[in-house]
């Protein structure tokens, strides 16, 4: 056992707590993905053991060995990494959730390839928010169409946004960012769409995030270090 996993992961928990103490919410209204890309079973293991079940991955193969590796245990992975269509197949068949999805063809192929003996695949739309060039996500603009067309899919459900906004210089900016991104989700729920998670926040901006927000922070350097 890892103590310093558990260690990391109860001073994260500390610091969501008094995050949402901070912004006047519930502590239980912001869930933590422990994000484990290029840290190997064990790793994952350890935090298992200090209770976390959620686990965020980027790279597919890489998460696909590992989901193999750990099927003795009771744990929820989430596809938070850039999707390239020949590897829709796999991330629809290992795993639970799907944070980066921005183009509707490759709902599609998730949906289609969705194994029928599963649960829907649970989906998060990537959305730029801050407008990066080369960044993945979808623009704000095409954001309620995108919504509308990988909601009506039959094999996934659609259950919110995700963002990784540009590191801001000032506190202040960086909650104007999450606070547009906030603004989103609420327009999208008022057309209609019953989404309840805002996936937004990371080790350096959490507090920010939470403040205008957030309902799950991706953690991965707090919780396992350097990678
Ligand atoms: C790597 C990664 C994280 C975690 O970042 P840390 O800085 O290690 O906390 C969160 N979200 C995404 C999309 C990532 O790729």
């Amino acid at each position: 056992m890892n103590t310093s996993i558990a260690e990391n992961l109860s001073r994260v928990r500390a610091q969501i707590e008094a995050a949402c103490q901070a912004a006047g919410r519930s502590p239980h209204s912001v869930s933590l993905l422990a994000v484990s890309k290029t840290w190997g079973p064990e790793a994952v293991r350890d935090a298992h053991e200090a209770g976390q079940t959620a686990f965020g991955e980027n790279y597919i193969q890489e998460a696909v060995d590992k989901i193999g590796a750990l099927r003795d245990l009771p744990l929820q992975w989430h596809c938070i990494g850039p999707i390239q269509s020949n590897k829709t197949r796999l991330v629809a068949e290992h795993f639970d959730w799907v944070h980066s999805v921005d183009r509707l063809k490759i709902a599609q192929r998730l949906s289609e390839q969705r194994p029928a003996e599963l649960p829907p695949l649970q989906v998060c739309i990537q959305v730029n928010v801050d407008g990066g060039e080369t960044k993945s996500g979808i623009s704000p603009q095409e954001l309620p169409a995108l919504a509308q067309a990988v909601a009506a899919l039959p094999r996934l459900q659609l259950r919110g946004l995700m963002t990784i906004p540009e590191r801001a210089e000032t506190d202040a900016q960086m909650r104007a960012v999450h606070a547009q991104a906030k603004a989103l989700f609420d327009n999208l729920r008022s057309q209609g769409l019953p989404l309840d998670t805002l996936s937004m926040g990371m080790s350096a901006d959490m507090a920010a995030a939470i403040a205008e927000g957030s309902t799950m922070v991706r953690v991965g350097t707090a919780i396992f270090g350097r990678r």
